[in-house]
């Protein structure tokens, strides 16, 4: 589906409906980076290639695994999760929710943080938002277990807010851990959130369907379930961007 708005009245269309997704979300005000304001005349940018890959993580330090010699597999990692209290997250939540899924997974989403369902039953994407990208995982042609599911936070925020950036430093170290020993093949970003989170890019609207890397690995941006259940006409974008993965993985593309 091709627009026919002109680039600055698609930003503000877009800015409309993420505003209006926030609210939803229950966050009465969104911090917007300065850069980004001033980035609004520059012409769109081009799509980066997987070889190519500009991006960086933004967060370098070690992974916290505390003995690495001994039992470094997801479910030390979960472990560790369990009984963190790096960021001040850990004072609200319920359940950590570490994520879920294929230890071996071709593909991993990777979420913002978890809501109020995640934070109940300690598993991600459970609530309306789960349950399509769960019709998503499936119209790729896999089952929801042969993906991995993760987030860039493992406690909930208060609020269902985005998370801070000092939370998502604090927290990333899990995802990396989770990353090195999955060691999947694409990694699928759901969100502004989660490309900011993993690799410091903001802009999702612009940054989605473009290739770009974390550490080695081929990483697709594309929109939240929770933006897709409020915008009908962006699954279109989603599925465009879902439909690259399985070509980049070799996968039969359903029509
Ligand atoms: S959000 Fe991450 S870093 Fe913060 S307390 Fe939870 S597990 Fe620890």
């Amino acid at each position: 589906m091709t627009s026919t708005l002109d680039p600055f009245s698609k930003l503000v269309t877009d800015l409309e409906d993420y505003m209006a997704f926030e609210a939803e979300e229950g966050r009465s005000a969104v911090e917007i980076d300065p850069a980004v304001i001033a980035e609004l005349g520059a012409p769109p940018a081009t799509g980066t290639s997987a070889s190519e890959g500009t991006a960086e993580a933004t967060q370098t330090e070690d992974i916290p695994v505390k003995d690495k010699s001994k039992g470094s597999d997801l479910e030390s990692v979960a472990a560790q999760i369990a009984g963190c209290t790096q960021c001040a997250l850990h004072t609200g939540r319920t359940n950590t929710v570490p994520g879920e899924g294929n230890s071996q997974p071709e593909i991993m989403f990777v979420g913002e943080a978890p809501g109020a369902d995640e934070d109940a039953q300690g598993r991600p994407f459970v609530g309306r938002a789960g349950k399509l990208l769960t019709q998503m995982i499936e119209a790729m042609g896999f089952q929801r277990e042969e993906v991995f599911i993760a987030n860039i936070c493992k406690c909930r925020p208060p609020d269902n807010r985005k998370p801070e950036r000092d939370e998502m430093d604090a927290c990333i170290p899990y995802l990396k851990a989770q990353i090195a020993l999955l060691k999947p093949r694409v990694i699928v970003c759901l969100g502004g959130t989660a490309t900011e989170g993993l690799l410091g890019l903001t802009g999702i609207t612009k940054i989605r369907g473009s290739w770009h890397t974390f550490e080695g690995i081929d990483v697709m941006p594309t929109l939240h379930p929770s933006y897709l259940l409020r915008k009908q006409s962006a699954k279109h974008d989603a599925w465009a961007d879902l439909q690259a993965v399985l070509k980049h993985i070799g996968r039969t593309v359903p029509k």
